[in-house]
């Protein structure tokens, strides 16, 4: 999971980069960066943790150029390393390239170990790097040339920004697993992970970038190219569920309407009638809403959540139970208290949250606890980008519905069925990647 932006054209393309990767601050936290191109040269600046922590306006002043590239990261694949942070950076046979990449790809290793033996030095761990090194081992002079040459080896998921001195590209692959769309701000080219980012910048959405699409915006052009053919596509079911930012549109639909849809499926398949539905804030707001209106019972907020945890902060000596999500969520018991409630979270990964937030509850003095998850139940880690433990750690994969209710203490438990999942986008199955839901991988 990670957030890519690029804007082509701008006199002030270093600080739109940065208002854009604010705005997906939430696909990564880790690290950021942002590259630009004065035409001659580039200039760069990467650091660990939020946007606002690694950029002064210093930094900002300095990152001059038209053109530029930011990335917020979320570790997957490779260490959790400054060196590990993007956009990376090479001086190649295509000359400067600069790259951001969302995504993951299944066949890095194999790729990497082929180019080591044929004397490639990697600087980082990441297989974004692999993707540099594949476009400056091509023999292709052009750099469409070489990006059709190149990336049908890759295999897996990627959404990418590439930058060369004077021009911009976008890319995705043929499945399409994780977003990126185009904007246009006047002159200017943007590419984004969301649509988020271009509604913080005042920019207008053109398109999607389609799978199996190279997009060059040059000499003030934007033109397509396709390097492969789409025979399934992927995106990412996940984006709706949790991902994405609820203002975005993802595929023509609004993320926020989705997760209503969801709320209101878990309703229709399982009618509960109770005094009050909450949310697990701020994930699962938008689905206990949409849960609550179809209901007729009241929603309510029974958690409020801290949003000011920073990488920088002091865990106690001293042990206090529960911390983790007592730092994060804190109930409200005046909304809770002899209440039977319906709790909404979007999904549980290894139910080690739901299981504190459930004591908490209890804490607090509910009734009854009836959970209602906005996914299906996830029995399969995902392999394209999206940070979820080993089979072995997932509760889904484990345990039945009914052990996991018990283990978790609640009166009731429903997970919302897959085809409602589906239904809830309005889009159909064949568009989405539901590995992790189904165990079926499309690579
Ligand atoms: P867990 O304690 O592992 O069951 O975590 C479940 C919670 O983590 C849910 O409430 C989700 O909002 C959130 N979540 C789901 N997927 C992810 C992910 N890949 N990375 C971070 N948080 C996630
Ligand atoms: Fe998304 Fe799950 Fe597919 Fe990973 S396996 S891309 S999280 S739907």
């Amino acid at each position: 999971m990670c957030g890519i932006f690029g804007i082509y054209n701008h006199r002030d393309a270093s600080e739109l980069t940065y208002l854009g990767l604010y705005s997906l601050q939430h696909r990564g936290q880790e690290s950021a960066g942002i590259v630009s191109s004065n035409a001659e040269r580039f200039l760069s600046k990467l650091g660990e943790g939020e946007v606002q922590e690694v950029f002064s306006k210093e930094d900002l002043i300095k990152l001059d150029g038209k053109i530029a590239i930011g990335h917020v990261r979320y570790s997957t694949y490779g260490a959790s390393d400054i060196r590990n942070a993007q956009p990376i950076v090479v001086k190649c046979s295509k000359g400067l390239l600069a790259i951001a990449h969302n995504g993951n790809l299944v066949n890095a290793k194999i790729l990497r170990n082929k180019l080591e033996k044929e004397g490639a030095i990697f600087q980082t761990t990441t297989d974004s790097e692999v993707i540099l090194h594949l476009i400056s081992h091509s023999k292709e002079k052009n750099i469409i040339e070489s990006l059709k040459k190149v990336l049908p080896q890759l295999k897996g998921a990627y959404s990418l920004i590439l930058m060369t001195p004077t021009a911009l590209y976008g890319i995705r692959d043929p499945y399409g697993f994780r977003p990126l769309i185009i904007g246009k701000l006047s002159n200017s080219y943007i590419l984004a992970s969301e649509t988020c980012a271009l509604d913080i910048i005042s920019a207008k959405f053109v398109r999607e970038v389609e799978p199996s699409e190279i997009v060059e915006i040059k000499d003030g052009e934007l033109k397509s190219y396709k390097f492969a053919h789409t025979t399934k596509r992927s995106l990412c079911i996940f984006e709706y569920i949790y991902f994405s930012r609820p203002d975005s549109i993802l595929c023509g639909q609004s993320v926020y309407n989705v997760r209503k849809n969801l709320g209101k499926t878990l309703y229709i398949e399982n009618p509960t009638e109770a005094d009050v539905v909450i949310s697990v804030p701020d994930s699962a707001n938008s689905a206990a809403l949409g849960y609550a209106q179809i209901s007729n019972i009241k929603f309510d907020f029974g958690f409020i959540r801290n949003h000011y945890i920073g990488r920088t902060f002091i865990q106690p000596k001293q042990k206090i139970r529960d911390f983790s999500a007592k730092i994060k969520y804190n109930p409200v018991k005046d909304v809770l208290k002899n209440k039977k409630v319906i709790v909404v979270d979007d999904s549980i990964v290894r139910g080690t949250t739901s299981k504190k937030l459930i004591t908490m509850l209890k804490y607090a003095g509910v009734k009854e606890i009836h959970l209602r998850i906005a996914s299906s139940p996830i029995i399969s880690p995902c392999v394209y980008g999206i940070d979820t433990p080993t089979k072995k750690e997932l509760i889904a994969a484990n345990y039945n519905v009914e052990e996991i209710r018990n283990f978790l203490g609640v009166n009731s438990l429903y997970y919302i069925s897959l085809k409602g999942m589906i239904e809830s986008t309005n889009l159909k199955e064949e568009n989405f990647c539901l590995a992790c839901f189904t165990g079926d991988y499309p690579i």
